[in-house]
């Protein structure tokens, strides 16, 4: 392996030293700590994992953290209604609600649901928006996470050849508009790409990589261009094992940079997600 070692942790700690500052400037203008509204839905491990994590960031950040689990039989609109008393409650500054939701759920007007004032995944599209035209102050985690790890490498994304695979509206949609306002010359591939065969094309120039399917070993270690950052998105368990969608020990021979899955973008996203809270907090105080 001649690859660095892209780590998430490490840039966490410094992170979250930064928030803890913010925090206690917003708790003195607040008369009360900033809050964050998780909502579950239904249970699933994973989310428990999860929220424990997010418990955990809130509690060392001294933000607090309400925790609402609901049945996953709840319907859309006693839901929407739940949401506007959070809404409505002045204690709380931001609402987070854990995806994937109950097939019954519409994801799309659960987000528009959610006031854009306290939106701590930045998924309303008034956020949506503001990020379009490099305004935006709260920001989807995974994608603000990805570019802090992009910053830690010391890159000038100005110019580069940036591929991202993926084109989620979580992870590969946001994160194009963020390359772009660094005017990285952005190409995003998807499922289409794959179907042509062409994403080892695409990845031939790519000097700033970030893949994000859900595919172990999707991407070929020899489609990785010398020198390139590798941030691999992707979580796969295989044999109980967690791994990425990237070929680690291939890829990381040619690339300047990789993320280790796990222990990449992961350690991350929960310190973006009180990031935003405090963001929010702020908006509230304007
Ligand atoms: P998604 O299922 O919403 O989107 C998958 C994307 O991959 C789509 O754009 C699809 O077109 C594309 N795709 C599918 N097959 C392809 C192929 N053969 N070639 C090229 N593109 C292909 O996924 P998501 O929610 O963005 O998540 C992607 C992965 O990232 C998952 O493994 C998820 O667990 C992980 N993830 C990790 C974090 C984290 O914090 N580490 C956060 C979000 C998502």
């Amino acid at each position: 392996m001649s690859a660095r070692l892209l780590e998430g942790k490490p840039i966490a700690v410094k992170i979250k030293d930064e928030i803890r500052k913010e925090v206690s400037e917003v708790t003195s203008k607040l008369s009360k700590k900033p809050t964050i509204a998780g909502v579950q839905i239904g249970d699933n491990p994973a989310a428990d994992v999860y929220f424990k994590s997010q418990i955990k960031c809130a509690s060392e950040l001294d933000i607090e953290y309400q925790h609402h689990k609901l049945s996953a039989e709840i319907p859309q609109n006693e839901l929407f209604a739940f949401i506007d008393s959070l809404n409505n409650n002045t204690r709380v500054n931001a609402l987070f609600v854990q995806m994937p939701l109950p097939a019954h759920i519409d994801s799309r007007l659960l987000y528009r649901h959610i006031s854009p004032l306290k939106d701590a995944e930045g998924m309303h599209p008034e956020n949506l928006g503001k990020l379009f035209f490099g305004k935006a102050r709260v920001i989807p985690c995974t994608p603000r996470s990805i570019m802090e790890l992009l910053k830690a490498t010391g890159i000038n994304l100005y110019g580069k050849e940036a591929v991202i695979v993926g084109h989620s509206e979580i992870v590969g949609k946001p994160l194009s508009l963020l390359l772009l306002e660094q005017f990285a010359t952005t190409t995003v591939c998807h499922i289409a790409t794959g179907e042509r065969g062409l994403t080892a094309e695409h990845l031939k120039h790519a000097e700033v990589v970030v893949v994000a399917v859900g595919r172990a070993n999707l991407i070929k270690g020899e489609w990785i261009k010398e020198g390139a950052i590798v941030v691999d998105v992707g979580i796969n368990r295989v044999n109980d094992k967690l791994v990425g969608d990237v070929e680690f020990e291939e890829a990381a021979k040619r690339a300047a940079w990789i993320t280790p899955v796990p222990g990449g973008v992961g350690p991350l996203t929960v310190a973006m997600l009180m990031r935003n809270v405090v963001e929010a907090a702020k908006l509230q105080l304007c």
